[in-house]
């Protein structure tokens, strides 16, 4: 499996990971909202780099071996894919939103300025890569320090164990990512200075009071927490036939509605 892994003592804070991103992807501008989670992630900014400690240290979906968000999704839309990272379906999304709430890293955004709101997130240059049109994503190219690699995950981890092993004083003995939340795609290595704390795994939810589902559990993968806290969710206890008939026809809305947007926009460029 692919995965990514970031020196944050060799990141610069240079944000041209940043800046790749938007370009691949095609991501216009943002736009600042009171309500946003003040950590630079947004449906339009899909990886950040947040100042801490005197590091630099870049955010993006960690790509868990076993997503929460994937569990939490009642029709699907996202999965984890033997490339390594978990990917977004919008035809099949419904705008619930309960991969927000399960996320233990609150990474997915809304788009709230699309006519047909769907949840963003970073998708490790996914389809791309598939498809041949970039051999890495387009931010580990980017990075002018090598402070963010792609590769095998295996390979990851050796790598990051040998640069602990070579450079003890330096770097704090923790490969973040290999086991947290089950283990995830995304790793990370940080200085003694610079640990990586809680806050930093769960966002700012903890500070905006914002309850997690189930109990934050190192080394533990998210989707048994998040099935337990589903299941008292009153929809679970509704008569799923019903249930599945709304859900179809909330999709076959959101497809008519994002058709008619599109037709609207083309015959605006003509
Ligand atoms: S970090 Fe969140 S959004 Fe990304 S795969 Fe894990 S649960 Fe899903
Ligand atoms: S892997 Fe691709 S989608 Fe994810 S942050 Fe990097 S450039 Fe963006
Ligand atoms: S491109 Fe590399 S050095 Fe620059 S901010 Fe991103 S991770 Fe840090």
């Amino acid at each position: 499996m692919k995965a990514i892994l970031t020196d944050i003592t060799k990141c610069i804070g240079c944000t041209q990971c940043v800046s790749a991103c938007k370009v691949i992807n095609k991501l216009p501008p943002d736009k600042p909202r009171e309500w946003q989670k003040n950590d630079g992630l947004s449906a339009r900014n899909w990886t950040s780099v947040l100042f801490k400690d005197e590091y630099y240290v870049r955010k993006q979906c960690r790509h868990c071996i076993e997503p929460a968000c994937a569990a939490a999704c009642p029709v699907g839309a996202l999965h984890k894919t033997d490339f390594g990272a978990v990917i977004y379906d919008s035809n099949k999304c419904l705008g619930c939103r309960y991969c927000m709430m399960a996320c233990p890293y609150g990474i997915p955004r809304y788009d709230w300025d699309s006519a047909v709101p769907y949840v963003r997130k970073c998708i490790m240059c996914y389809e791309n890569i598939n498809n041949g049109v970039i051999d890495q994503p387009a931010c580990t190219k980017a990075c002018p320090t090598g402070a963010t690699i792609f590769g095998e995950r295996e390979d990851l981890l050796i790598e990051a164990r040998k640069r602990i092993k070579n450079e003890p004083d330096k770097y704090l003995d923790t490969i973040y990512g290999e086991k947290e939340a089950g283990g995830t795609n995304v790793l990370y290595l940080t200085s003694k200075d610079c640990p990586l704390d809680f806050l930093f795994y769960y966002n700012n939810r903890i500070e905006k009071g914002v309850k997690l589902l189930g109990e934050p559990a190192f080394n533990q993968p998210y989707p048994p927490l998040t099935k337990k806290a589903m299941n008292s969710v009153p929809f679970a206890f509704v008569g799923m036939g019903a249930v599945m008939s709304g859900l179809y026809w909330i999709v076959k809305r959101r497809q008519k509605l994002e058709k008619e947007n599109k037709g609207a926009e083309d015959g605006k460029n003509q």
